[in-house]
């Protein structure tokens, strides 16, 4: 039973000028299992939270901790990471021109187990992982994320996650830029991931409507910089009708 525990983080992100504050104390644990969303207005810190456990370069983390079943994430490198099962979608994913898709998730699944996957068995795996996204199986040939539309580079991180198979998920705006079909598409091959086996997933959103494809067991309110508000599914719904005014008070007075 994998366990993620964030305690009292701090993020800076290094920028020209002085190093800037961004999470203020992050508190967070979350068990294979669990769904938690993250919500908060922009600019709150919810992508720094997930660069920072990440390993981004450019987000140091001034102190606080990260544990996965009790070890330290932080003094792992970005692939010691991934192998140990930590896995970020990210809000923007990169563009790898030359390299196809199909050697870049190789190249990936290699990494994360350890030793490269049997060919003719890996073929046959991304194909019938590609066929459950809907996704076009000339897809494997094109270079990664080069020319995909939005909807297609959400795809291409969902089959990452049925392929690499983490123990903590953390899927940063997965639904933004998505129209209905494929935001369904992809909520599809989350929960069917959630259902395969015991992982552990941090949702991060500005907006309730994935909620209603992928059910939370806990919802968090993100302002400033720390968690302002935690509760249960019910909350996404007190933001959906309430937004995030109320919060915003704590954004700005601190800034
Ligand atoms: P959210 O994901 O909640 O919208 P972010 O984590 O992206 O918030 O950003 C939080 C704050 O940190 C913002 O004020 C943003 O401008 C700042 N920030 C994040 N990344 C960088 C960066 N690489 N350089 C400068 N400022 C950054
Ligand atoms: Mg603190
Ligand atoms: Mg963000």
């Amino acid at each position: 039973m994998a366990t993620l525990e964030i305690k009292d983080l701090h993020v800076s992100v290094v920028t020209d000028e002085a190093p800037k504050e961004i999470l203020k104390g992050v508190d967070l644990t979350i068990k294979a299992g669990e769904t938690h969303a993250i919500m908060g207005p922009n600019g709150s810190g919810k992508s720094t939270l997930s660069y920072a456990i990440a390993g981004h370069p450019k987000y140091q983390v001034t102190s606080g901790s990260v544990l996965l079943d009790g070890e330290d994430v932080l003094a792992m490198s970005v692939d010691e990471r991934a192998r140990a099962g930590v896995f970020l979608a990210m809000q923007y994913p990169v563009e790898v021109p030359g390299v196809s898709m199909s050697n870049f998730l190789r190249t990936a699944a290699t990494a994360v187990r350890g030793e490269a996957p049997n060919l003719r068995h890996w073929v046959k795996e991304v194909k019938a992982a590609m066929g459950e996204l809907d996704i076009d199986s000339a897809f494997a040939e094109r270079s990664v994320n080069e020319g995909f539309s939005g909807g297609e580079k959400k795809r291409h991180e969902i089959l990452q996650l049925s392929l690499l198979k983490p123990k903590i998920a953390i899927l940063d705006e997965t639904d933004s830029g998505l129209d209905v079909d494929a935001l369904r598409v992809v909520s599809d091959g989350v929960n069917r991931y959630k259902a395969a086996g015991e992982v552990g997933v941090m949702l991060i959103t500005h907006y309730t409507r994935i909620l209603k494809h992928i059910s939370p067991d806990f919802v968090h309110v993100f302002a400033d910089g720390r968690i302002v508000e935690s509760g249960g599914p019910e909350l996404a719904q007190v933001l959906e009708d309430e937004g995030y005014v109320k919060y915003a008070g704590k954004q700005e007075a601190a800034k």
